[in-house]
């Protein structure tokens, strides 16, 4: 079987398992997204109210700012992996159990390896926990670390900076040096004449601009 088909099948069995209690209380689950072929995949927590109702990752308001920090790491949604530790929706948020996450690991397992992605970032203390025994997120966020073939990049969960807001300008500063780390390049600033800004020459009888307007410039 394909990698493709494969990645196609642990879907189909994420959607019917009953593996552990999880799968009594989900509406969907969540088996992640993306496509077959990667660099880099991300692995967050599990699923929220609006990813149990739609059987998407990152959806609602935690999703619209990873979507902004993807951007910031110059990354779309089409082309990296998003998936979590626990495919199903923990009842009110709560952490997930050592039960259930040692049920679900081995589609995450089999995800990472038909993939094999060169960079795994974990979002959140859960997915770090994963790869990195006893790390603390506030010690080790936007830090890579290579882990057999492919480098582990740990960042804090994006929900985190919806309740503390003071979390969000260091999630974009982490996911833009992702930039570097991929091989990307800074944003190249417009060249002078793609600026709509237009050179008339100084009539003889025309008084030179004020400093303080200039100044606007
Ligand atoms: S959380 Fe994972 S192991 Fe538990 S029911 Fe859902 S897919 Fe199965």
């Amino acid at each position: 079987m394909s990698d493709t088909n494969r990645l196609q099948t642990i879907r189909e069995e994420i959607l019917h398992c009953q593996k552990c209690a999880l799968a009594k209380g989900r509406n969907k689950a969540v088996p992640g997204e993306g496509p077959s072929s990667v660099d880099v995949m991300f692995i967050g927590e599990g699923p929220g109210f609006h990813e149990n109702q739609q059987g998407k990752p990152f959806v609602g308001q935690a999703g619209a700012f990873l979507d902004e920090l993807l951007a910031a790491a110059d990354l779309k949604r089409g082309e990296v992996f998003i998936t979590n530790v626990v495919k199903c929706r923990p009842p009110s948020n709560r952490d997930p159990m050592p039960e259930e996450l040692t049920a679900c690991e081995v589609y995450l397992d089999e995800q990472i390896q038909l993939l094999n992605p060169k960079v795994i970032v974990t979002l959140g203390r859960f997915s770090m926990a994963k790869f990195i025994e006893n790390g603390r997120i506030s010690q080790i966020h936007g830090k890579a670390h290579q882990i057999g073939n492919r480098l582990v990049v740990t960042m804090y969960h994006p929900a985190a900076a919806l309740h503390q807001p003071a979390l969000r300008p260091v999630l974009v500063e982490d996911f833009a040096k992702l930039r570097h780390l991929l091989g990307k390049e800074e944003p190249v600033p417009p060249k002078v004449e793609d600026l709509s800004l237009t050179v008339r020459p100084v009539k003889a009888d025309e008084k030179p601009m004020p400093p303080e307007q200039l100044s606007l410039f």
